[in-house]
């Protein structure tokens, strides 16, 4: 009997220990997903927030400061729609142990001591990481850190084969200058976020009170643009370029304003940002070909046979698939020829995803349509990497002209470009040419053709007209 009752309870306890044990078990696993993200292992928002909020504490008692990085992927979607969730999945993974690994090696978390704290980086959803920076002296440690990681970005990842680049804008709050706890610490953060989308992305901002007007500003911008188009009020500035040679005007490049009723006339590095996030970059693009094209035919008609039009492309743009065909209506509603259009695209809307942009660029030249590469030298392709894609020319970017005549480095990246391209056959363009010693200089290298401020500013279609007629 004894022996019996033993048993049972043995079983029974038994049964109780593995119960328990599956609890326990469960209650980690519960543990894990509502304090992880489970693709990349990385706390989540929630834990993000509790171990910001342990740091706070800590950092006001001892009277130290702590910074917060809100890093967003820029063009994820983009990514993940053009590789696929599977690659997009692996990128993200990749990118998370990047991240560890950028924090792990940064001289200041090497120089700590004390390890009860230590430097977090989470998932906190999508395409959004967060580094809590908890053993920086100085505010400038943070900026320090945002740029490595960038830096880092400048290498491609290898997700089965393909290299996939990507860039991602951070921003940052500190400890007690942007908010006093965590919710208003993450809150700034990606605001500041936001802000660096703003100039362009791939960059990194520090949150200050100033930038919350700022936000406040883009947003009613954004709105307004969004009835710009139907209201008519954008125009096209153009600006000539010059043939090194015979001095002659042998195009021009088409510039966007913006008349805005309240702010008078914007300039496109203020709204185009705004443009591409919003998705009205598109119509807003095809309303500059067409107007573009347009205005060629009304120079045509004047007598000026020579004379193309170049079109900037934005990166939304260059990704539908039926841009040329959009390009080739614009041309044929104005009864111009395609040789007449000029297609400026740069590096990083190539590398984006190549092989489409190789299909794009070949059916445009296939129409007759030239391509150009825009601030050439910016990006981080090679020539001989852009010998793959059908080219016609590229222009210099104005940041190696503008110190050429004096800064050794700037010119001999300057030669080297212009010597690479003619033996790929490529006509090379300078733009930005503001001084007779620039142009002096670019003549010497045998540059095709020169944009700039000595020459014109961009102006309207009329003036370009008065132009062309001096020169008769
Ligand atoms: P970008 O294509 O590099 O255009 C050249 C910019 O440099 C223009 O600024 C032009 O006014 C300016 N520039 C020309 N010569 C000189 C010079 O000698 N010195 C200096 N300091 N600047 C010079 P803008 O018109 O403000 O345009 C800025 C950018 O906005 C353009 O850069 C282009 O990327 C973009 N953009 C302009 N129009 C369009 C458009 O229709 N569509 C799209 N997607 N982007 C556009
Ligand atoms: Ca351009
Ligand atoms: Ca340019």
């Amino acid at each position: 009997m004894v022996e019996e009752r033993t048993a049972e309870l043995r079983s029974a306890n038994n049964q109780l220990q593995q119960e328990i044990t599956e609890r326990q078990r469960a209650e980690e696993q519960i543990h894990y997903l509502a304090y992880y993200d489970s693709l990349t292992g990385l706390p989540n928002r929630i834990f993000y927030k509790e171990l910001l909020t342990r740091s706070v504490t800590y950092a006001q008692r001892y009277e130290q400061i702590l910074a917060i990085l809100f890093i967003d992927l820029d063009n994820f979607k983009r990514i993940n729609d053009s590789l696929g969730h599977n690659l997009g999945d692996q990128l993200l993974q990749a990118f998370a142990a990047k991240l560890q690994k950028t924090v792990r090696n940064s001289d200041y978390v090497a120089r700590s001591d004390k390890n009860e704290i230590t430097d977090t980086v989470s998932r906190p959803g999508g395409d959004e990481f967060m580094l809590l920076l908890n053993e920086i002296s100085q505010v400038q440690d943070a900026a320090n850190i945002a740029g490595r990681l960038l830096n880092d970005l400048t290498k491609p990842f290898e997700l089965e084969g393909h290299e996939v680049i990507v860039t991602a804008s951070i921003g940052i709050s500190v400890y007690p200058f942007d908010g006093e706890d965590a919710e208003s610490l993450m809150k700034n953060a990606e605001i500041a976020v936001h802000h660096a989308k703003g100039q362009g992305k791939n960059n990194y901002q520090f949150y200050t009170e100033s930038m919350n007007a700022d936000v406040l500003e883009r947003l009613t911008l954004g709105n307004e643009l969004h009835k710009a188009l139907d209201r008519e009020e954008f125009l096209l500035h153009f600006q000539p370029k010059i043939d090194t040679r015979t001095g002659k005007i042998t195009g021009v490049e088409a510039l966007i304003r913006w008349n805005h009723p309240g702010r008078g006339v914007i300039s496109p590095g203020e709204f185009i940002p705004l443009a591409e996030e919003s998705g009205l970059i598109v119509p807003i693009g095809e309303w500059v070909l067409r107007t573009a094209c347009l205005q060629c035919r009304v120079w045509y008609d004047a007598g000026f046979r020579q004379i193309s039009v170049a079109v900037n492309l934005s990166g939304r743009q260059f990704e539908q698939p039926d841009l040329a065909e959009t390009a080739a209506m614009a041309l044929r509603d104005a009864g111009l020829a395609t040789k007449y259009l000029v297609l400026e695209i740069t590096e990083s809307m190539i590398m984006q995803d190549p092989e489409r942009a190789i299909v794009t660029l070949r059916e445009a030249q296939s129409m007759g349509m030239h391509v150009s590469i825009d601030d050439f030298g910016t990006g981080y392709s090679s020539l001989g990497y852009l010998r793959r894609f059908p080219l016609d020319s590229l222009k210099i970017d104005r940041s190696f002209v503008v110190n050429s005549a004096h800064n050794l480095n700037d010119a001999a990246i300057i030669k080297a470009i212009i010597a690479l391209a003619h033996s790929l056959k490529l006509k090379v363009v300078a733009e930005g040419v503001e001084t007779e010693e620039q142009e002096e200089f670019l003549r010497e290298l045998d540059c095709d053709e020169m944009q700039g401020y000595l020459f014109s500013r961009p102006v309207t279609g009329e003036e370009i007209l008065e132009l062309l007629d001096k020169e008769k």
